[in-house]
């Protein structure tokens, strides 16, 4: 399959590749492609009261950039705070089976919990929550192995915590799911 990494809003270059790179050899058969120009986030999708931005409506923006490109999967990657109802915040959201999905590097930078800058770790963390992200859009649901990619995160140990891979089971799902990728 074909994912087209986007920024939306400013992000760094190097953290969209290395993501990209990420997804290509996480997923079988799967090259990336980076959208060049940066996506601005839907002013709609701000609350002011929670100052946070809703993750649902920036999805659908992403699906509409997917359905634009004609790629198979396209995955927003953005810098602010995200949020989804009943919900404190969100590192990522993702249709489930679909072609849309996002991460949030917010709160994946290490700064966010009073620690130095890491880039290495930032973007070790973005992969995790990318691969989990797409994995969604294949129909793959959370994962009981907290070791697995497909684990939920409720909070940054959580993703810590697990590796950027799947499980032998979630792995043989990958394999099935993508075979019906067009
Ligand atoms: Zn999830
Ligand atoms: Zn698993």
């Amino acid at each position: 399959m074909i994912v087209s990494v986007v920024p939306v809003g400013k992000v760094e270059e190097s953290i969209l590749k290395c993501v990209g790179e990420a997804l290509s050899s996480a997923f079988p058969r799967t090259s990336y492609t980076i959208l060049g120009e940066e996506v601005p986030i839907p002013r709609r999708a701000y609350n002011p009261f929670r100052r946070q931005y809703r993750a649902g409506l920036i999805l659908t923006r992403i699906l509409e950039v997917a359905e634009a490109l004609g790629v198979d999967r396209a995955l927003g990657v953005l810098d602010v705070d995200i949020y989804a109802p009943r919900m404190n915040f969100i590192f990522g959201e993702a249709q489930c089976p679909g072609r849309a999905a996002l991460i949030s590097l917010y709160r994946l930078r290490p700064e966010f919990y009073g620690f130095p800058r890491d880039m290495r770790l930032l973007k070790e963390r973005a992969v995790k929550e990318a691969i989990h992200e797409i994995g969604h859009t294949l129909g793959l649901g959370h994962c009981s192995n907290p070791k697995c990619v497909m684990a939920f995160s409720l909070h940054i140990g959580m993703t810590d915590r697990k590796h950027p891979k799947f499980c032998e089971a979630c792995r043989l799902e990958v394999e099935k799911r993508i075979r019906e990728v067009p």
